[in-house]
């Protein structure tokens, strides 16, 4: 009995494969339903341990909690039908999910992160890494040829890549980051949170694995930690990772999954409210006096534009940074000041979030000391603007 054969397509009759588009998908959920009662929302799975058959098989493909449960492969099927992958994996946290396939790594393994990537992430590869007797290094990816440049050949075995990046949000070609990391024989995960899989589909563009923090967008009301990996296809480096989720305990609670799920069925409309506001507050506070420069990849002046017209399906994120013209105490005294906006780290939850990230990050931060990070919710734009206009003005006559 292989209980993985079938993670993602078991259970209560899911919607017919490939028959349906994203936003379907997900308000849907694949349509899975209770058999037992023809319930239209599954129960919440909670049993730790489950009974072992007469001729001692587990032929229900569970058999204890730690490695798996049943709520939790439906958020796995539903996610893994929104990125078009072979298999997904529903972690405790983005942080477990991405450290399950850092430790499926060997010793000796060459790993290339990105210079400006989400911090946590960033702080556990540069510690962790190296005393497991890896190595990693840290590149700009906005250009792909630093991605070429850094490659160890037969060493590099991971180019890690996020996009749209944490919290200056440029981008990275997925497609050409694909080529130079299989050129060396080295695979590309992606971690693509703030695109979400509506936005981008890293594997569809080359990549190996994505991965996302669905403590984010995905599960959308800042009310459940979980993370996500998927894998274009089971390999024995998925194996790997898959032993890893299990050892570690590092699964999604049951009531979590469900949670996460009924999350992902209103994720096409929060993400279409999100992003029209990030759009419309980038478009009012680029070239605003207070302003030094929004980072917005959807303005036209973007460097990297173009990039996101292909790679993001037409949208840009919900996400960007305000770089404040009187510099970091009066980004800090800015922040201070809003009343719409909430003064709290995260993001993509329906409440629009405002950050000073330098003062998170400390002193080794790539991050400019000007720089706000806002999380465009779903209120109305209007008031997001109005509330960052005075914030912005108090923080200019008060920090002088
Ligand atoms: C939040 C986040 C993570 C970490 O996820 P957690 O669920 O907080 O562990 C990783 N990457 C990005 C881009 C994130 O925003």
């Amino acid at each position: 009995m292989d209980g993985r054969q079938d993670r993602n397509g078991r259970g209560e009759k899911p919607d017919a494969a490939g028959a349906a588009h994203p936003r379907t998908i997900a308000a849907r959920a694949l349509g899975w339903i209770d058999e037992t009662t023809r319930a239209v929302v599954p129960p919440i799975h909670v049993a730790t341990t489950f009974v072992r058959d007469a001729d001692n098989q587990f032929r229900s493909g569970f058999h204890y909690g730690r490695c798996d449960n049943a709520s939790a492969r439906h958020a796995e099927a539903v996610l893994c039908a929104l990125e078009g992958g072979g298999e997904t994996l529903c972690f405790g946290s983005g942080m477990a999910a991405a450290a399950a396939l850092l430790l499926s790594l060997e010793a000796g393994d060459h790993v290339i992160a990105p210079r400006v990537m989400y911090w946590s992430l960033r702080s556990w590869m540069a510690s962790e890494l190296p005393r497991r007797g890896m190595s990693v290094d840290f590149v700009d990816m906005s250009e792909t040829a630093n991605i070429a440049a850094a490659l160890r050949p037969g060493k590099t075995r991971l180019v890690w890549a996020e996009t749209p990046a944490n919290p200056l949000w440029s981008l990275v070609d997925i497609e050409q980051a694909a080529r130079i990391a299989h050129g060396a024989g080295a695979l590309l995960a992606v971690d693509s949170t703030v695109a979400t899989p509506l936005l981008t589909r890293p594997l569809d563009l080359g990549a190996d694995i994505v991965m996302h923090s669905a403590s984010k967008y995905l599960n959308g009301h800042s009310d459940v930690l979980a993370g996500v990996l998927t894998t274009a296809r089971k390999d024995q480096f998925w194996e790997k990772t898959t032993a890893q989720r299990t050892a570690l305990g590092a699964v999604l609670g049951g009531f979590e999954a469900a949670l996460l799920v009924r999350g992902l069925r209103t994720l096409a409309l929060r993400m279409d409210a999100a992003c029209a506001n990030a759009r419309a507050i980038a478009e009012h506070f680029d070239g605003h006096p207070l302003v030094k420069e929004v980072l917005y990849p959807g303005l036209a002046s973007h460097p990297q534009h173009d990039l996101a017209k292909r790679q993001m399906c037409g949208g840009f994120p919900a996400m960007l940074s305000i770089r404040v013209a009187g510099g970091e105490r009066q980004a800090i005294a800015s922040a201070a000041q809003v009343r719409v906006w909430t003064r709290a780290t995260s993001l993509g939850g329906v409440e629009s979030l405002i950050e000073h990230r330098a003062s998170v990050e400390g002193p080794d931060s790539p991050v400019p000391g000007d720089l706000l990070r806002l999380s465009a919710g779903v209120e109305h734009a209007g008031d997001l603007i109005g509330d960052l206009e005075q914030a912005l003005q108090k923080g200019h006559a008060g920090a002088g």
